[in-house]
C-alpha cells in the first residue's frame, strides 16, 4: 500500500515515539507500582513524566490525568462510572448526541437499559449539533452531558466550547470525547470547560492500546466517577491493572511532540486539504462535501462522489490507497453510516461517501500523486 489516508481510524506511530518506547521496553523493567526496589521506582518516574507531558498539552493538573487503554475505556468510565453517584442523588438523565462514537452510544444505551433516561440529540445537516437544541433537553435530574469534540467520520467540530461555558457552574457533569482533536486543536482544548475528557494515543501518532481520562477537579474534588472494573489501587482505583509503562511513555512523548509541533502540523493539514479539493474540483467527478467545511477539522474530508458506491471505489483503489467510508469500529457490519444518516443526507449520498484523513506529517506530494490515480480510477468507474 502506498498512500495511507485513514488517520482518523489510526495514525501511524511517530518514529520518535517508537524510540522512547523501545528504550523503555529494553531498559526499564518493572512494575510502576512496585515499592520495594529501584526498578519499580524507575518505572514510576517514567509514568509520572508521561503524566506531566499530557497535563502540559491539555493545561490540566497532573493529578487530573488517569491512564486507560484508550478512548473506548475512558468513555465507558466517564459514563458508567457515574452509576453509584446517580443512584445516590437520583440524577439519572443523560444527554448525548446521535453522532457519538459507538463507545459512547452503546454505553449510553446500556445505561438506558439500566434505569437511566437518555436523550440523543441529532446534528443539523451541517453535521454540527445545535447547542440550543441540546440545552432544551436539560431536566432537573440531568446528570451528564457527553459530546464529542470532532466527529471521526465527518471531522465536524461540535460546539463543546459553548456547551462547556453554559454548563459551568451548573450541577451537571460535562464529558468531552476529544479523541479526534487531542494534540491537534491544542489551544482550543486548553480553553474548554469540562469535567471529563477522553483521549487515545494512536490518534495523535502514539501507540495503540493506551489513552487517558482527564478528570478535572472542582474545589479540590474529582468528579464522582468510580471504577468500572475491579482490582488493585492503580490510577487511584479509578482504573485498576498494571500500568503499561512503555505505552504510557509513548503517549507522553506523542503529547510532547504535539504540543511543540501542532502549529506546523495544522498548517500542513490545511495545505493538503486545499490541494486535494483543488484536484477533485479539476476532475470530471461530481463531488459533494459532507459536513459544513467551515466547521471541519483540517485533516478530514468526507465526500460523496456522484455515481460511485464507496465500496466499489475502495475496492478498486485498495492496492495503492487506504481510505475508508466511516468508522473502523462499524466496518465489519456494513450498514449505511449512522452519522451521515443523522445528518439527513439522502441514501445515495451516504452510500457514495468516503472519508479521507491525514496527519501533520503526511507527505503532500505523495498524497496528491496517489489521489490523481484514485481520481482516474473513479472517472473510469463513472464514465
Ligand atoms: N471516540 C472517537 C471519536 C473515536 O474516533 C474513537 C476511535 N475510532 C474512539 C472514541 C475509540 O478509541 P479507541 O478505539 O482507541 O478506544
Amino acid at each position: 500500500m502506498s498512500v495511507y489516508l485513514d488517520y482518523n481510524a489510526s495514525a501511524p506511530i511517530d518514529e520518535r515515539v517508537l524510540e522512547v518506547m523501545i528504550d523503555v521496553y529494553k531498559n526499564a523493567i518493572g512494575n510502576a507500582d512496585s515499592r520495594t526496589h529501584n526498578f519499580g521506582e524507575n518505572a514510576r518516574k517514567i509514568v509520572e513524566n508521561a503524566r506531566e507531558q499530557i497535563a502540559s498539552l491539555l493545561n490540566v493538573d497532573k493529578g487530573e490525568v488517569f491512564f486507560t487503554s484508550g478512548s473506548t475505556e475512558s468513555n465507558n468510565i466517564a459514563i458508567q462510572g457515574l452509576k453509584e453517584y446517580a443512584l445516590k442523588t437520583g440524577k439519572t438523565h443523560i444527554i448525548t448526541t446521535t453522532i457519538e462514537h459507538k463507545s459512547v452510544l452503546e454505553t449510553a444505551k446500556y445505561m438506558q437499559r439500566n434505569g437511566f433516561t437518555v436523550d440523543f440529540v441529532p446534528p443539523e445537516p451541517s453535521g454540527r449539533v445545535n447547542e440550543q437544541a441540546l440545552f432544551d433537553k436539560i431536566q432537573k435530574d440531568t446528570l451528564l452531558v457527553s459530546v464529542m469534540h470532532a466527529n471521526n467520520e465527518t471531522g465536524i467540530i461540535q460546539p463543546v466550547k459553548e456547551i462547556g461555558d453554559f454548563l459551568a457552574g451548573k450541577d451537571i457533569l460535562f464529558h468531552i470525547d476529544a479523541t479526534q482533536t487531542c494534540g491537534k486543536l491544542v489551544p482550543e482544548i486548553k480553553g474548554l470547560k469540562y469535567n471529563m475528557l477522553s483521549l487515545s494515543a494512536h490518534k495523535l501518532s502514539g501507540p495503540q492500546g493506551v489513552g487517558a481520562l482527564i478528570l478535572r477537579k472542582k474545589r479540590y474534588k474529582l468528579p464522582p466517577v468510580k471504577q468500572i472494573i475491579f482490582g488493585g489501587q492503580q490510577e487511584r482505583g479509578i482504573r485498576p491493572g498494571t500500568i503499561p509503562v512503555a505505552l504510557v511513555a509513548g503517549l507522553g512523548k506523542a503529547c510532547q511532540l504535539a504540543e511543540n509541533e501542532y502549529q506546523e502540523n495544522i498548517q500542513n493539514c490545511r495545505e493538503i486539504k486545499k490541494d486535494i479539493l483543488g484536484l477533485l474540483n479539476k476532475s470530471k467527478l461530481k463531488i459533494e462535501v459532507n459536513g459544513e467545511p467551515n466547521f471541519c477539522m483540517p485533516n478530514t474530508l468526507n465526500i460523496s462522489i456522484k455515481g460511485i458506491e464507496s465500496e466499489a471505489l475502495m475496492l478498486s483503489t485498495k492496492d495503492f490507497c487506504g481510505i475508508s467510508n466511516g468508522s473502523a469500529c462499524s466496518s465489519s457490519d456494513y450498514k449505511p453510516s449512522y452519522v451521515l444518516s443523522s445528518m439527513k443526507l439522502d441514501n445515495d449520498r451516504i452510500s457514495q461517501a468516503v472519508r479521507l484523513s491525514w496527519g501533520g506529517k503526511s507527505d503532500k506530494e505523495k498524497i496528491l500523486e496517489d489521489l490523481t490515480l484514485l481520481i482516474k480510477r473513479a472517472e473510469d468507474l463513472v464514465f
